[in-house]
């Protein structure tokens, strides 16, 4: 995924474009897998379902996420990536992440409405860390 300040419109004709100045107003600065808050020029446009499983560039479907995520996620779905990343000691926001597949849930597009209900299934065997 590119990391360019301003995204195109989606390929698909979708009508509203999607900004990494739109996604930090939104959800604000921090990795929506890792919770780092990198520099600007490393967050990147994720999509929660995938371009290469049908997903779109439409709001609903994207958060940010730094390079290093985006990069090593994928295409997989969301739970077996969080699990790789519990298993390495990071702290997920589980919840935020939830909070995110939950806007899916409302999309205009089946296949964001399916998948997102597909990942928050999957998501929900996974229990977030105990934090101090
Ligand atoms: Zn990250």
């Amino acid at each position: 995924m590119r990391s360019g300040a301003e995204a195109r419109r989606g390929p698909y004709g979708v009508g509203v474009a999607v900004t990494v100045e739109m996604l930090l107003e939104r959800d604000g600065p921090a990795c929506a897998w890792c919770g780092r808050a990198p520099w600007r020029r490393d967050l990147t446009l994720e999509h929660l379902v995938p371009r290469s499983r049908g997903g779109h560039l439409t709001p609903e479907n994207v958060v940010l996420a730094c390079g290093r995520c985006n990069r090593r996620r994928g295409a997989r779905p969301a739970d077996a990536y969080v699990r790789e990343l519990l298993r390495d000691g990071v702290a997920v926001d589980v919840e935020g992440l939830r909070t995110a597949l939950r806007r899916l849930l409302d999309a205009d597009r089946r296949v964001h409405r399916e998948a997102g209900q597909r990942q928050l299934e999957r998501l929900r065997s996974v229990d977030a860390p105990v934090r101090p």
